[in-house]
């Protein structure tokens, strides 16, 4: 097959759909593979280092569709990129249709055959190719949040794991999920005073088996959760419900009962965010500050790590990348049901029973 990698072009994109050791996978399978010029240069990969694994370097983002079967990205095409698809294309990316009406019509219009990393599944019930994501936001929370509580930060002025004679901060991980579970890893390793809240007390006998005596576990009431925030120096929000908006763990009203200087990061903010005074923040101003609390709402956290982010990526998407190729989309997704899971959109029409819901369209 031939698999076409475009450069990103979504504002501060750095990531790119295959890493150089992704394309020599593919090549070495017999596979084309064609690649924008400067793709990969956000993550210090150059032409060259795609040409040494077999790949060919085109000029521009059209001649990759031209000459493409399968297009791999990071992110949901933008407009431009859509009115190059095809009937005959497969497109492998990110595409979170259910709130993009536009992009769901643009990719119907279009007759291409459109898989979403964020909707193939697991046999475990998770989301593998989310969960990367997740991992990142998690780790990046606790070095985020360690920054912030700097004086000069505007923070509280201290440092997560205390010294020698010096109580630790309190972190409290409202969500014990795969963010929240990689956010108390980093906070374990900074040896803060780390509890996590959930309500499912099966993830959290879990959590207790697989931490031991390194964190706390609670049921996360209204009553646990306000008396966590109110003692507690950095809050992380990793809460999800699957297809809905987070709930509000943290009131107004609670917020105004945290320490000044004191952070939350709010890792949900991408599904409307945990604490009632969120609001989502980019990574040029990632923070603001209400009742002298900070808040950290970056919708696209990994963005900032860009590199270790793509790696990541990559490691998740290889294995369906191959498949696909391989067999061809038909074939792939008839094989494995998880992956028609992350059928979206075909044959000009919506596939996925869950986006056509929210987007009020014919399935
Ligand atoms: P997950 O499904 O692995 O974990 C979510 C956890 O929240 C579960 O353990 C669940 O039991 C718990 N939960 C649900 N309702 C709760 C409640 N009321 N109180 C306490 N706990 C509750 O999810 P995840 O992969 O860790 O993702 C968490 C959020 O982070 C999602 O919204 C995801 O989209 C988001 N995310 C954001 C970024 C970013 O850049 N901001 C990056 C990756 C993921």
């Amino acid at each position: 097959m031939r698999v076409g990698v475009p450069k990103e072009i979504k504002n501060n994109e750095y990531r790119v759909g295959l890493t150089p050791a992704s394309v020599a996978e593919l090549t070495a399978a017999g596979h084309e593979v064609i690649v924008e010029t400067k793709a990969g240069l956000g993550i210090d990969f150059d032409d060259k280092a795609y040409t040494d694994v077999g790949a060919r370097i085109v000029g521009t983002a059209a001649e990759v569709f031209a000459q493409s079967d399968m297009i791999v990205k990071v992110k949901e095409p933008q407009q431009s990129e859509i009115a190059m698809l095809e009937p005959r294309h497969l497109l492998f990316t990110y595409l979170h249709l259910a709130a993009d009406k536009p992009q769901a019509e643009g990719l119907i219009k279009s007759g291409a055959t459109c898989i979403a990393y964020e909707t193939v599944t697991s046999s475990n019930r998770s989301l593998p190719l989310l969960k990367p994501m997740s991992e990142v936001a998690g780790r990046m929370s606790i070095q985020v949040g360690a920054h912030y509580l700097e004086k000069e930060q505007g923070g509280r002025g201290v440092l997560l794991g205390g010294v020698p004679g010096v109580a630790p901060a309190k972190v409290a991980i409202l969500g014990g999920g795969v963010s929240g579970l990689n956010a108390a890893q980093m906070a374990v390793g900074q040896r803060a005073d780390v509890t996590i809240y959930d309500i499912s007390n099966d993830r959290l006998a879990e959590l207790d088996t697989y931490f031991g005596s390194q964190i706390k576990t609670a049921y996360a009431s209204k009553a646990a959760i306000a008396n966590a925030v109110a003692n507690a120096e950095l809050v992380i929000g990793a809460v999800l419900v699957p297809g809905a908006a987070a709930p509000k763990l943290v009131t107004r009203d609670m917020l105004k009962t945290m320490k000044r200087g004191s952070v939350i990061v709010d890792i949900a903010i991408d599904q409307g965010g945990c604490f009632e005074t969120s609001r989502p923040t980019t990574h040029e101003d990632p923070v603001f500050e209400i009742d002298g609390v900070i808040h950290y709402c970056v919708a696209n956290m990994p963005g900032a790590v860009a590199r270790t982010s793509a790696f990541a990526l990559n490691n998740a998407t290889l294995p369906f990348v191959l498949r696909l190729a391989n067999q061809g989309a038909d074939a792939a997704m008839k094989a494995d049901p998880h992956l028609a899971n992350g059928l979206n959109v075909s044959g000009g029409k919506i596939r996925h029973q869950a986006v056509a819901e929210a987007l009020e369209l014919p399935y």
